[in-house]
């Protein structure tokens, strides 16, 4: 029987939940069904953060679930679930998992392929990884309703695997990776038999299908501690190889540091509470492929903006197939990388309009970082440096001397 925990006790400040959340639970909860949020959002109340996304579990199947908000789409397939949508807002919305049984299917390593078998809330909650993971509130009601001693764990910042570690890093290896992200950034300690089999199990990330090591990938890099997350894994041997977009970049003879350049920048912009891109990530961590590339094509007389535009789609049109980088990011590194050579030419009235192409301060944050780990004309910088900072009438001034 779970543990239920009052509001005195669990301290959780309402207005850190956001009310497409509250809205949510509610509208399950008057359709008679049993409705909570759950996961790193809990997580993150508890510590007196706000959480960046919210996580509910209902009762209610996903046909239920669309039949009881405004504007819901299910998606899905190894995992059936729903997007409730408010505006631009999105809260996801799944329904309690059983435990292993019928519906669950292993490979021959003992990695869960697919199950969409659905069961009571202590089940839901047994499947989960961590014991701080693994916390319900009813936002209605101001309960936590605790299974696995996650408040304790929390209180006394530990990450510690529910169930025997081993078997459920079989079950799922993705989860060595999430023990040591998830401490990293909370700054916990991972529990000694938690911790004991990573090590040991590491191998088996490489059954694990590129295109989920690509969104972990993604997290880790973007969890606001990733030198900390990288450094840990470097540790226990699962850092090369494992990460095949880490794995490109590293390949290359200035990848690692830009790696690491890419890892500080983005580390930092999360401690001043700025939003980190996933684009201006991909473009630094490709960069060195692209640039190799793009100086082939030099060699062989291709125009600047010419080959910049043929190498980025080329290694772009590789990894993503690979890496299953979104098509929507794209565009985005294209432009950034296109800039590069762009930026270059200052004294054309184009410079005006390079403005207002909605990646140029990206492009030119872009021109900043390498210009930490390439020769780039210190001149060119501070130009645009100047440029961005003066009126309309410098600007146009400035381009005339550049002429
Ligand atoms: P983040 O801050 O990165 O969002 P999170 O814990 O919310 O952290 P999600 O990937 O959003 O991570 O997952 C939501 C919840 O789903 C987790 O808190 C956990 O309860 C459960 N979960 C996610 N991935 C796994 C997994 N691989 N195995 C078991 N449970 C998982
Ligand atoms: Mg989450």
């Amino acid at each position: 029987t779970p543990r239920i925990i009052g509001r005195d006790e669990h301290g959780i400040d309402k207005r850190l939940v956001s009310l497409e959340a509250i809205r949510t639970v509610r509208n399950l909860q008057r359709a008679g069904y049993e409705a909570y949020v759950v996961g790193g959002a809990v997580r993150d109340l508890l510590l007196g953060v706000t959480p960046k996304d919210f996580d509910v579990v209902t009762d209610a199947t996903p046909e239920q679930v669309k039949r009881c908000q405004k504007r819901a789409i299910i998606i899905g397939k190894r995992f059936r679930l729903v997007h409730v949508m408010f505006g631009r807002e999105k809260i996801e919305c799944s329904t309690f998992r059983a435990l292993e049984g019928a519906g669950v299917r292993k490979d021959k390593f003992g990695r869960v392929i697919s199950d969409n078998v659905f069961g009571e809330m202590w089940e839901d909650a047994a499947r989960r990884d961590f014991t701080i993971n693994a916390l319900y509130y009813n936002p209605t009601t101001d309960e936590l309703i605790d299974y696995h001693n996650g408040m304790q764990d929390i209180l006394d910042g530990v990450v510690r695997m529910i169930g025997d570690p081993e078997e459920r890093y079989r079950e799922d290896p993705v989860r060595m990776l999430r023990a040591v992200r998830i401490a990293s950034k909370l700054q916990f300690k991972i529990d000694e038999a938690t911790f004991e089999p990573i090590a040991r199990l590491a191998p088996l990330l490489g059954n694990v299908p590129e295109a989920r090591l690509f969104d972990e990938a993604v997290k880790l890099l973007t969890c606001g501690r990733a030198i900390a997350c990288m450094e840990q894994l470097r540790q226990l041997g699962l850092y090369r190889n494992v990460i095949p977009l880490l794995e490109v970049a590293l390949k290359e003879s200035k990848g690692e540091r830009f790696l690491m350049l890419a890892m500080k920048r983005t580390d930092e912009r999360i401690a001043i509470g700025k939003k980190v891109s996933p684009s201006f990530l991909f473009a630094t961590l490709l960069w060195p492929l692209t640039y190799r590339h793009f100086e082939e094509r030099i060699a062989r007389g291709e125009s600047q903006i010419q080959a910049m535009i043929e190498a980025g789609r080329y290694v772009l049109d590789k990894q993503c197939e690979r890496l299953a980088i979104q098509k929507r990011f794209v565009e985005d590194i294209l432009t950034i990388w296109v800039l590069q050579i762009k930026l270059l030419r200052r004294g054309t009235k184009a410079a005006m309009g390079y403005m207002n192409i909605p990646k140029f301060r990206a492009g030119y944050d872009f021109m900043l970082l390498r210009s930490q780990l390439e020769f780039i004309d210190p001149e060119i910088v501070n130009w645009w440096t100047k440029f961005q900072e003066v009126d309309e009438e410098t600007r146009l001034e400035m381009i005339r001397q550049q002429a």
